[in-house]
């Protein structure tokens, strides 16, 4: 496994590297769903190539950028093991030279659910991983269904801009008991961490009313609320959404049939920590 910090040396080695080549970008403080993306990359690719970057231009002023869980040789172990091949660590300064200001704006996909509470980070998501593309210009990238709505930007970014390379989504890994994997999820206190999966258990509430034939978003959205709302240690919740299709936007009646799918997902603050979770109805 070869480490790379600077965008010229990952650039020639991918252009060097045998293809297909898989690229899996993260925030390092890797966890289990961080390595599915790995395998899979590894399983689909000859080459595979992972990236390490905390993005500052997708944290809002008031957020945890300082704080967020750093360990490059805990991470570097990690990828090792699973055979990557090239890791890409830079430092900001590579990928924001002085004077950078070119940015991907994804128009009202960004604004909305995640994008609304967080002013600009979905343009710096879309720039960063645009810039990731350009240097590592992969067959493939591997995303989580865990940030639903990030894949449909990522998704739409590829189309719009020509960018020519598979986008492929790996589904949510969870602990057993539900609460999807996060590096953000080493902020909750032992019981904050006991309440957590009372996120998933909603999301799982509107599973079961889907499976039971009801279609009215309305009631998915307030019996998803109910199940938040019954749970003390959850402060406040940021938004409960169903949303259709490729453009998110907010259903009234799921669709019964065709291709559109339903994403119900949720934002809630437990104290200090902001945890997202997502379900697909189809
Ligand atoms: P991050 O380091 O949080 O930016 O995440 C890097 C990639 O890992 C993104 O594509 C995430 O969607 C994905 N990811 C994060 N958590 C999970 C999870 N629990 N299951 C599957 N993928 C995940």
């Amino acid at each position: 496994m070869i480490v790379i910090e600077t965008a010229l040396g990952i650039a020639q080695a991918c252009a060097e590297s045998s293809r297909p080549l898989g690229l899996v970008p993260t925030m390092g403080a890797l966890h289990d769903g961080h390595l599915a993306l790995v395998k899979r990359a590894r399983q689909e690719n000859q080459t595979v190539v992972a990236t390490i970057f905390v993005n500052p231009t997708q944290f809002g002023p008031q957020e945890d950028l300082a704080a967020y869980p750093r360990d490059r040789e805990r991470d570097l172990g990690l990828f090792r093991q699973q055979g990557v091949d090239l890791v890409f660590t830079p430092a900001v300064d590579e990928i924001y030279p002085p004077g950078f200001d070119t940015w991907v704006d994804v128009g009202a996909l960004g604004d909305r659910l995640e994008g609304a509470r967080r002013p600009g980070h979905f343009r710096g998501v879309a720039t960063v991983v645009t810039k990731l593309f350009t240097l590592a210009r992969p067959d493939r990238a591997y995303f989580g269904q865990k940030d639903g709505q990030q894949l449909a930007v990522i998704r739409r970014l590829t189309r719009d801009l020509n960018l020519g390379l598979e986008i492929v989504a790996v589904p949510t890994v969870r602990d057993p008991d539900g609460l999807a994997q996060s590096s953000r999820n080493a902020y909750l206190t032992p019981s904050q961490r006991e309440a957590a999966p009372v996120v998933y258990r909603a999301l799982r509430r509107a599973e079961e009313l889907w499976n039971n034939g009801v279609i009215d978003a309305g009631q998915l959205r307030a019996e998803v609320k109910a199940v938040l709302e019954a749970e003390p240690l959850v402060e406040s919740i940021d938004y409960v959404s169903v949303a259709g299709g490729e453009s998110l936007e907010e259903l009234d009646q799921l669709p019964r049939s065709g291709q559109i799918r339903a994403m119900v997902s949720v934002a809630v603050m437990m104290g200090r920590t902001r945890l997202i979770d997502n379900v697909i109805l189809e």
